[in-house]
Formats: C-alpha cells, sequence, structure tokens
C-alpha cells in the first residue's frame, strides 16, 4: 500500500536525514515510526504526502510513484494529523472538520451528515460541538477534532506526527485507546509518529525503529520486546523482570464459563509471561487452559498493554 524503496533524503550536503529507507506498509496496518529526535520520522512522513521530496529513491501508493499523482488527489487522499493541532481560530469545529469536503465540492447536506457523523466517531457529541470556535475546547478535543478533520473526505491512509504528545497523560491515554477501537472499525492505513515507547507498543501492529535517519528494527510490537537490536529497546526489556514478578495470566485473560473442549493450541493458566508471549506471538488471541478445560481467553494486545503498562519505562 506505501512502499519505500530506497528512499534518502538529503537537507544539506553530506547529511543525509533519511538514509537509504525501504518500508512496505500494509493496507489497514497501524505502522508506528518510532526514535529519537532528530532520527527522520518527520521528514519521512511529510514525503508520503509531498510536503517534502525525496532526494533518491521511489515511494508508492497503491502501487503508484507519488510523483505520478495529481499533488491535490495525493494530499486530499492522505490525512494528516499535526501535534500542536493548527485549527482554524475563527472557524466552528464543523467548518475546520469539513475543509477537504469543501475542497472536494461536496454537497451542504453531505458535508453536514459528514461532520456529525465524524464528531460522533470521535466520541464528540454533535449538538454539543458543531457549532463551537477552536478556543472554547480543551487540548484533547481539538486532537480530536484534528482526528476527525484527517478523516473527512474518507481518505485510504492517515499520517499522524506525535498527534497526543502535546497532552497531559489522561487524555493522551484515552485518545490511544480511542484510535486503535476507530483504526480497528475503519481499518484506515495509519502512519503514526512517536518517540514514545510506551504509547508505540500500545498501539502498533508494526512498529519500524529509526536512528539517525536509518532503520535499526522493524516488527510487530511483541518481536521487538522478544529480540531487541537496540539498546534502546533492549533497556526497556531488560527492565522485564519486574513485569514477569506481577505477571498472572488468569488475572489477564477473559474468563470462559462453561465447559468447553480443548481443541487447538493453548495456554497454560500458569504460563509466565515469555511463555505466553511466545504463544502468542502466531495467534493474536488464544484459550487459556487449566487441567484440559479451557477457562478463558487471552489476546497479544492485553498482554503488550501489560507490559507497555507494568515494564517499567525509561522514558
Ligand atoms: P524527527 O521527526 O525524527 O525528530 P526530522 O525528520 O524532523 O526528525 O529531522 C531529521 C534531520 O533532518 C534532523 O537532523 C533535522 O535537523 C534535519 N532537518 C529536518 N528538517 C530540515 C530542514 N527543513 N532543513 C534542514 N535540515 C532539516
Ligand atoms: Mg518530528
Amino acid at each position: 500500500m506505501i512502499v519505500f524503496e530506497n528512499v534518502s533524503k538529503t537537507y544539506s550536503e553530506n547529511h543525509k536525514a533519511v538514509d537509504s529507507l525501504n518500508l512496505h506498509i500494509h493496507k489497514g496496518e497501524f505502522f508506528v515510526l518510532i526514535g529519537p529526535s532528530g532520527c527522520g520520522k518527520t521528514t519521512t512522513l511529510k514525503m508520503i504526502n509531498r510536503l517534502i521530496d525525496a532526494s533518491h529513491g521511489s515511494i508508492k501508493v497503491n502501487g503508484k510513484n507519488i510523483q505520478d499523482y495529481n499533488i491535490h488527489e495525493l494530499r486530499w487522499n492522505i490525512g494528516y494529523v499535526l501535534q500542536q493541532i493548527a485549527l482554524f481560530p475563527h472557524m466552528t469545529v464543523a467548518e475546520n472538520i469539513a475543509v477537504v469536503p469543501e475542497l472536494k465540492k461536496w454537497g451542504k447536506s453531505d458535508i453536514q451528515k459528514r461532520v456529525d457523523e465524524l464528531l460522533e466517531m470521535v466520541g464528540l457529541e454533535p449538538k454539543v460541538y458543531r457549532d463551537r470556535k477552536p478556543k472554547e475546547l480543551s487540548g484533547g478535543q481539538q486532537q480530536r477534532i484534528g482526528v476527525a478533520r484527517a478523516m473527512a473526505a474518507d481518505p485510504g491512509i492517515i499520517l499522524m506526527d506525535e498527534p497526543f504528545s502535546a497532552l497531559d497523560p489522561i487524555s493522551r491515554e484515552k485518545l490511544q485507546d480511542d484510535i486503535v477501537h476507530l483504526q480497528k472499525a475503519i481499518k484506515k492505513t495509519i502512519v503514526f509518529v512517536t518517540h514514545d515507547m510506551k504509547e508505540a507498543l500500545k498501539i502498533a501492529d508494526r512498529i519500524c525503529m529509526m536512528k539517525g535517519g536509518a532503520v535499526i528494527q522493524k516488527g510487530t510490537p511483541e518481536e521487538i520486546i522478544r529480540n531487541p537490536a537496540s539498546d534502546f529497546v533492549r533497556d526497556f526489556v531488560g527492565a522485564h523482570g519486574a513485569a514477569e514478578e506481577i505477571f498472572q495470566l488468569e488475572r489477564l485473560m477473559t474468563p470462559i464459563s462453561g465447559d468447553r473442549r480443548l481443541s487447538t493450541s493453548s495456554v497454560p493458566v500458569s504460563a509466565s509471561l515469555q511463555e505466553t508471549l511466545s504463544k502468542l506471538a502466531l495467534y493474536d488471541r488464544l484459550p487459556v487452559e487449566r487441567d484440559g478445560n479451557i477457562i478463558g481467553q487471552i489476546d497479544r494486545k492485553t498482554v503488550i498493554r501489560f507490559l507497555a503498562e507494568r515494564g517499567g519505562f525509561h522514558e
């Protein structure tokens, strides 16, 4: 869906901000780019919608080189959410959300319907919020409007550049949860930039870790945890002793009552964190078993979330 082939970006002689990047981002995937400040995340993201042009290599979206798209068509079909959402202060919430549909010359009633649908989708009551001005909203609510605006014309791809990093921890957690649910429901391809490992592990289908413009590791959250390729990740994994000690599968699983016979692969309720993770490497979710009976179900995201919350991060 989004393919980078040998993409480099040179802003000035002999310094590559992005160096020979190869990426295959799948349709419907929640793809997270992570790495320290200055490692090239924003540059990578902006090359997708051509806010920045690559110096070398090619980027394809849906099989077509982005240079071959009409630039407006390309940008209108890629939603973009920034850290400090730039809502137009003099416009209402509804008008802010409707910017791209207006550019696309949608009919008035279609736009109104869409605005209300999007407000519902991001958890803001349309009646209450559609006529407000941005300054009458909290930071978290403004970010929700930013997300709604990015999705307004139903783009296949949404780019998000540290969209929650300016928020307080509670709003951030809430928005992380909501964006994960939303993405599962609407099946958009999301490329999400963060420097927060905890956030990445919580929301990503796949994580790409960058350093100095290059990829140091790509993988699912559990692959990164189990097989860390950098000190940054290794530090984090090193802190797992604590998580292992407090890990209790029975407390994380969703219980199932009634006597269901054991069929396929399962995890014993006494399994350690490591064992649970390695079994879940192959399956999204598995039955949990005690004495040959299924007593519950555990899914990978729950375990990753446990790790993200209890793993003792260095932020
Ligand atoms: P990140 O988003 O990971 O913090 P960026 O992609 O913004 O990183 O920047 C990557 C590198 O490119 C940094 O060294 C940064 O200083 C440099 N850089 C970014 N934008 C420009 C620019 N417009 N002109 C020159 N150098 C830039
Ligand atoms: Mg950046």
